[in-house]
């Protein structure tokens, strides 16, 4: 298939020129490869009238030429591209777009008068966001009704008028053969209305495209697959039907000391040898700032200690979690040749006496003598 030309190119007007000019420039373009113009050379000049025409069909679209912005001649053609599946085809391009973006379903419907789609948001929170609630400032583009007309599509001070094939039922009756077939109609696409006059800002589709920013009100509590729905605040409804919803999807981020699940929080502290022999207290961090958490004397690695309360109040209710702090005993680094000779003083006084010292490591060699007593015996 032969590339076809960029429709800025055809029409000779550059990437943000306005409405305006790209209607003039279509109107002397057009003029001029008329074929009652060039009766000389009329294939040529067809084919050329052809391509400004279809140019001037997507660009003077602003939702064609959205999509014609963002994905070239795939975006408007489905002949392009790879066809159906790869390329968004004529009218419904915008929408094919929205529907990959948000993942919002397009439901056609019989009747033109269609509620707006819903929209889905991915807000990514902090933990302290997520568990102490946040006003989240949320940028979108929507599709919102056309301010300029109401969203009826007719120009200011004019209104549609009732279909004139159909007289405002939106649908016909087809004669098949014996049977009647109703459908819905061709020149008002089931709306019952004409617009005779098109507004200039949306040029008759009522909608146009504008990004939104929005507040929404995160509570206290929320956690990853959480939804928030903002009613209404998704794309505008088609020929004055009501606008969608708009969903945040929470997303919450990783936290570099706590871990979360459900509404306890998790993490780990480090304490020095001699602190977990003699014990002592400890300060270990919480959402709410510092706590002292007391250690015992003797305390293994790996110990879990629970601070009630001080894990995330859930957001649909219910009791407010703890925080577990697990310890995890350090092995003292860079001794001096003194402090490895109390080491080794310690040592030997911990092998002499009589007594155990390892709670663990005396039951795990029990628990190995006896596996391999079961092996050998
Ligand atoms: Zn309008
Ligand atoms: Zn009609």
């Amino acid at each position: 298939m032969a590339t076809k030309e960029d429709f800025y190119k055809l029409l000779g007007v550059d990437r943000n020129a306005s409405d305006a000019e790209i209607k003039k420039s279509y109107r002397s373009k057009a003029m001029k490869f008329h074929p009652d113009r060039n009766k000389d050379n009329p294939v040529e000049a067809e084919a050329k009238f052809k391509q400004i025409k279809e140019a001037y069909e997507v660009l003077s679209d602003p939702k064609k030429r959205s999509a014609y912005d963002q994905f070239g001649h795939a975006g408007i053609d489905p002949s392009m591209g790879g066809g159906r599946s790869g390329g968004f085809g004529g009218a419904e391009s915008f929408s094919d777009i929205f529907g990959d973006i948000f993942g919002g379903g397009r439901q056609q419907q019989r009747s033109n008068v269609q509620r707006g789609s819903d929209l889905r948001y991915n807000l990514e929170l902090t933990l302290e966001e997520a568990v102490f609630g946040t006003d989240a400032k949320i940028r979108v583009p929507v599709l919102v009704s056309c301010g300029e007309c109401s969203g009826s599509g007719a120009k200011k001070g004019s209104s549609p008028v009732i279909c004139s094939t159909c007289h405002g039922h939106g649908q016909v009756r087809m004669q098949q053969g014996f049977f009647s077939v109703q459908q819905a109609c061709p020149t008002c696409r089931g709306s019952g209305k004409q617009i005779k006059d098109p507004c200039g800002v949306c040029y008759g589709q009522g909608r146009v495209q504008e990004n939104k920013t929005l507040s929404a009100k995160i509570p206290a509590g929320v956690d990853t697959g959480d939804r928030i729905r903002l009613a209404g605040e998704g794309e505008a409804g088609e020929h004055g039907g009501p606008s969608g919803d708009l969903y945040v999807q929470v997303q919450v981020k990783d936290h570099e000391i706590f871990t979360r699940d459900g509404a306890n929080l998790y993490c780990e502290v480090p304490i020095s040898f001699p602190a977990a022999c003699l014990g002592g207290e400890l300060e270990v961090p919480t959402l709410n700032g510092k706590v002292l958490l007391k250690i015992p004397a003797e305390t293994q690695t790996g110990k879990l200690f629970r601070l009630r309360g001080k894990g995330v109040k859930p957001v649909r209710g219910g009791p407010v979690g703890d925080l577990l702090c697990k310890v995890q005993i350090e092995t003292p680094i860079h001794l001096t040749k003194e402090q490895k000779a109390l080491v080794e003083q310690l040592s030997e006084s911990l092998s002499g006496g009589g007594k155990h010292h390892s709670p663990q490591e005396s039951s795990w060699t029990d628990g190995v003598k006896s596996f391999f007593d079961k092996l050998t015996g």
